[in-house]
Order: C-alpha cells, then structure tokens, then sequence
C-alpha cells in the first residue's frame, strides 16, 4: 500500500480579479449595451491551480503579484481564506493586479479581455531562494506566466529535487530551457494537438497523445473534457479514465481543479493511476456545482 502525507506544493502563477458580465448582447464598435448582472470571480490559472491544491489538502505557497489596488486585496484575502501562504506574492506599489472582463450574449458567446498586469511583474529572484524549496513535493507552472519566470522557478525546483508539473495551458511553443526540466505535462485535447501534432477527438485519441508525448516528457497528462482523461508515465501502459457521469453546470476552470488535485495527489505520495482518478473525479463535482460568487 502507498502511504499519503500532506504534502507542500509551490505554486507559481497568475492571479486575476475576473469580472463576469451578462448581457442581451455583446457591444459592437462605439455601442453601449445595458447588461443585466456582473459578478466578480476570483481567477488567473495559478490562483485557481492554487485554490484546489489547497482544498484538496495540500499544504500550499504561492508565488506571484498583485497591484496595490482593491482587486489585489480580493485575491490575496481569497487566497488566505483556504490557507494558502502569501508571504511570497508581492504587492507592487503603482501597478495595476491581473484582471479580465468576460461578456456572455443571450446565446451564450463571450468574449473577454485579459490584462495580465502584475503578473508578469514577478522577477525570476523571487523564485531561486532555497527555502521555497523546503519540504516541497512538487513545483505547479503555467504558461501565464513569463517564459523566463517558469524557467528560473523549473531550473531551481528541479535543482532542489521538486517534480516540475507545468499546466502548458494557453498554448505557446515551450522555450527548450523550459520543457528539458518538466516531469509532469498536463495539457488539454487542443493544447496536446498543438504540442503532439496529433488530433485529439475522444479519449482513446487521448491515450495516443499521452503517449506519444512521453517521447518528450518523462510523465504526460491530456484531459478531454467530457470524455474524462488519459495519462501515460515514459515505458509503461498509458491509463485512460471516462468521464464521471453528472448534470453539466459548466465547464469553466475544470481544468484548473483537475491540475490542483492531481498535483497535490501525487505530491502526497498517491499512485500515478488513483492521482488521475482522484483529479477526475474532483474536476467532475466541479463542472456540475454552481458557481461560487467569488
Ligand atoms: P480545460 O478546462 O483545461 O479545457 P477539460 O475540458 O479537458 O480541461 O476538462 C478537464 C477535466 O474536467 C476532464 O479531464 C474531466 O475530468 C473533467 N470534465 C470536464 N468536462 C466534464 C464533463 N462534462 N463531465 C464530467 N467531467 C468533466
């Protein structure tokens, strides 16, 4: 029997105040529309990567930035909320935090602006300070934050003994400085076709992907939403796990619960098989609970 331990999980990444908008229509040039509700959601891939390691037990410290305004003071307090250590996200004086604006029409659409602020404000120095490391299990990354940060915060993980786990979530070609010290790849049914070059349709495509990947990464990871998942550790037999069945409420940050739970899993000493399934899981309560308002 494996034995499980609470286990301590870096996360470097972003962090954003998104606000969510509903209206009949989104705004053509020059038009102003009258939405009918706006709510705010705490946000940036790190921040929610961060959020469900902690509520999946981990014992979690984040890393990044925030501006010194009212949306940073919303971040940090969320973040405090489910115990996650900040001593290590800054505060930066004149800057503004990460944010977004997300406009859903009648029929569903959105669209959304990003500004990433702060965040890519973090310099690598915060990253190479040998205590970080103490007593951690496993380094979580993702691609919204600079290529030079993720590098430096890899290189010294890595140096420390920290399993490196990067979410390469949205797409970007990797720097080959970066994916040489990756040992766990997470990536989705789109972003496993843009770095794989392998179409990704259903979850036996998945398993093909996985695999085909370990040919670059030691341990490799593609979700495919409503399908479920697929892994593959280098030399061994990839596992592919359907979908639990549940009602779809929505699939907003599914992937960010299932990268914060299987991390902090394996982190914990948990099997790379019962990870998957734990993550599964958790990413299947998310897409079928309401959302939170914040
Ligand atoms: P992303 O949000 O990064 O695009 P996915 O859409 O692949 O990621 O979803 C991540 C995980 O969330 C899936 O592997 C699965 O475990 C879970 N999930 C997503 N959609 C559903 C669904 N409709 N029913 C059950 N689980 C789901």
């Amino acid at each position: 029997m494996t034995s499980t331990r609470k286990a301590k999980v870096v996360v470097v990444g972003s962090l954003h105040y998104d606000i969510m908008v509903e209206a009949p229509d989104r705004p053509r040039k020059g038009e102003t529309v009258t939405g009918y509700s706006w709510r705010p959601k705490f946000g940036g891939k790190g921040g929610n990567q961060a959020v469900a390691a902690a509520k999946a037990n981990a014992d979690v410290s984040m890393v990044g930035a925030v501006g010194d305004d009212d949306f940073g003071q919303f971040l940090l307090t969320k973040l405090q909320t489910v115990n996650i250590n900040v001593s290590r996200v800054e505060r930066l004086p004149g800057t503004g935090s990460g944010m977004s604006v997300a406009i859903s029409d009648s029929s569903g659409d959105y669209g959304a602006v990003i500004v990433s602020g702060a965040n890519l404000l973090v310099p690598p120095e915060a990253v190479t300070d040998a205590a970080l490391w103490s007593d951690a299990g496993a380094l979580i990354l993702q691609n919204e934050m600079a290529d030079d940060l993720n590098i430096a915060a890899a290189r010294s993980a890595r140096q420390a003994g920290v399993r490196v786990c990067l979410n390469a979530a949205p797409y970007r070609p990797l720097p080959p400085a970066l994916s040489e010290v990756i040992d766990l790849l997470i990536v989705n049914a789109i972003e496993a076709e843009q770095l794989g070059g392998l179409e990704v349709r259903d979850l036996n495509s998945a398993r093909t992907a996985a695999e085909r990947l370990t040919q670059h990464y030691a341990t490799v990871v593609v979700t495919a939403g409503g399908d479920g998942v697929a892994g593959c550790e280098k030399g061994r037999e990839p596992i592919a796990l359907e979908a639990l069945p549940v009602e779809l409420v929505s699939t907003h940050g599914a992937g960010d619960v299932f990268v914060g739970t299987l991390v902090s899993a394996i982190a914990s000493g948990a099997g790379f098989g019962a990870s998957l399934k734990t993550a599964n899981d958790a990413a299947a309560a998310h897409v079928s609970s309401q959302p939170a308002h914040a």
